[in-house]
């Protein structure tokens, strides 16, 4: 498992509701965490990771040994959103860019735990922005596309050197064409149907 960086194709991937939890999902959740503690992100989604699935894993201490901080979505949906806060985001599919995202401050958001508990949380603050940052990967959205165009062009020259890095990477054929990519989530998506 390793994490995709701007522009991969499975970034724009919306992904469906999965349906049951199992020992894989567990398998897969718990190595979502550990690879979001080695980068020292606060919250991984699925696509991340390359994988179609509706679930993404956080924890706001980034901290490993914070278990009790360590939250799973599974099927996150925001019911409610209220008012409207500005803050700095980046995200471990686009190293070393931050920048000012304008989001709705106060949420409610219903998921499902790995144990599959339904649970309703409202939140505020960095938990309400991560929470839909996170929510945003699993529908194809990346932080970028929610910027002001004064902001977006300000980080025009670092997501032009992601674009270069991928199309080299691809050229060296260490990144699968789209066609193969589409076919790949496909099949992974089928099999949890
Ligand atoms: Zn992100």
């Amino acid at each position: 498992m390793q994490i995709v960086k701007f522009p991969h194709p499975t970034l724009r991937h919306i992904s469906k509701p999965l349906r049951r939890v199992d020992g894989g999902l567990k398998k897969m959740v718990r190595e979502m965490f550990d690879l979001m503690y080695e980068y020292e992100g606060i919250g991984l989604a699925a696509n991340q990771v390359d994988l179609p699935y509706r679930l993404f894993v956080m924890n706001l201490a980034c901290d490993p040994d914070a278990k009790d901080e360590e939250h799973v979505f599974i099927n996150p949906v925001i019911t409610s959103r209220k008012g409207s806060a500005e803050d700095r985001e980046g995200c471990l599919s686009f190293p070393a860019i931050y920048a000012p995202v304008t989001r709705p401050e106060k949420i409610v958001v219903n998921a499902y735990a790995l144990d599959g508990r339904e649970f309703t949380y409202a939140l505020d603050g960095l938990y309400a922005r991560a929470v839909q940052h996170e929510t945003d990967h699993l529908d194809g959205v990346v932080f970028i596309d929610r910027l002001s165009p004064a902001n977006r062009l300000a980080i025009k020259d670092d997501l032009a050197a992601l674009e270069r890095e991928f199309a080299m990477l691809r050229d060296r054929g260490h990144i699968l064409g789209d066609n193969s990519i589409a076919a790949r989530l496909a099949e992974l998506e089928a099999a949890r149907a």
